[in-house]
């Protein structure tokens, strides 16, 4: 799933290549995606795209006339910037991975895409992003957000430590694989639980969480869109590297399975070297 840093050298990508354009025309292939119909899709043509930006982990294409385009690309979304586009063609609706097509004057533009059976990205044409159900509601953003701003947002909601960074209401932009990393960073365990941390820990968090964070936006910047993903994999210590060695102490990297998700974390890193209880299989224990 994109997070910020990915979304963020996508929105730099787009201010690098298509600020300045006019659009030819949005074309809209998975009605689903599309969850406004006013203004409608039409209302895009003609006009000049003059920004993009981020506001957590939703995207936002700016055109001139106070219009935008905000997307959230969910787990399996992604923006494919065309150099050119295979046909003038306009797409037609279907069962295709393509959900958007933005044309600009230049013929290039963008395809957003989804893949798999599950269609979860989301795009909105709105005058005001504020419009958009879930950006009203983000906390401040997590690259963004000083000690004190930081401490006081993860102190407010009392849970586990990986629940509550994820939780976009409380700190905008980091999910599932971003989160694995700066608890790692941190040395936190995932289930520490949030108003008993340290005011030691908290800093250590904070400072975790803008260093990995910073740093995979760094990464991703200079990227070629297309190569984004893949940068993603190669920057991280312990999500999706169960079995793997820890890049910091070399204890294997160990996994806790959900019924839809998993958290990997490194032990000796992490948990004084105690493995934590997988709660999907001690539930089937019990
Ligand atoms: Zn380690």
């Amino acid at each position: 799933m994109p997070e910020l840093p990915e979304v963020e050298a996508l929105a730099g990508y787009l201010r690098e290549r298509a600020v300045g354009r006019r659009v030819e025309r949005l074309e809209v292939a998975a009605i689903s995606a599309l969850k406004t119909y006013d203004p409608p899709p039409s209302a895009v043509a003609g006009r000049t795209v003059t920004g993009a930006g981020r506001y957590g982990k939703f995207l936002d294409v700016r055109f001139d006339e106070g219009l935008h385009l905000v997307v959230h690309l969910a787990r399996a979304g992604w923006l494919h910037y065309r150099e050119a586009f295979p046909s003038a063609a306009p797409l037609r609706p279907g069962k295709g991975p393509i959900a958007l097509r933005l044309r600009l004057d230049d013929g290039s533009g963008f395809d957003l895409t989804e893949a798999g059976t599950q269609k979860k990205l989301a795009a909105y044409l709105v005058t005001d992003p504020a419009l958009v159900p879930g950006v009203g509601k983000l906390g401040p953003d997590a690259l963004e957000a000083d000690l004190t701003t930081f401490g006081a947002q993860l102190r407010s909601r009392r849970g586990q430590v990986k629940g509550v960074l994820t939780d976009q209401s409380v700190l905008a932009g980091i999910g599932n694989a971003y989160s694995d990393e700066i608890l790692h960073a941190a040395k936190l365990s995932p289930f520490a639980i949030t108003d008993r941390l340290t005011d030691d820990q908290l800093a250590a968090l904070h400072a975790a969480t803008r260093a990995v964070l910073g740093d995979a936006v760094r990464r991703s910047m200079g990227q070629r869109a297309a190569e984004l993903k893949g940068e993603k994999r190669s920057g991280l210590k312990v999500h999706a590297r169960k079995g793997l060695p820890c890049p910091v102490c070399g204890d294997l990297v160990r996994e806790v399975s959900f019924a839809d998700s998993s958290l990997q974390y490194c032990p000796t890193c992490q948990t004084g070297g105690k493995p934590l209880a997988d709660r999907r299989l001690s539930r089937l224990v019990r």
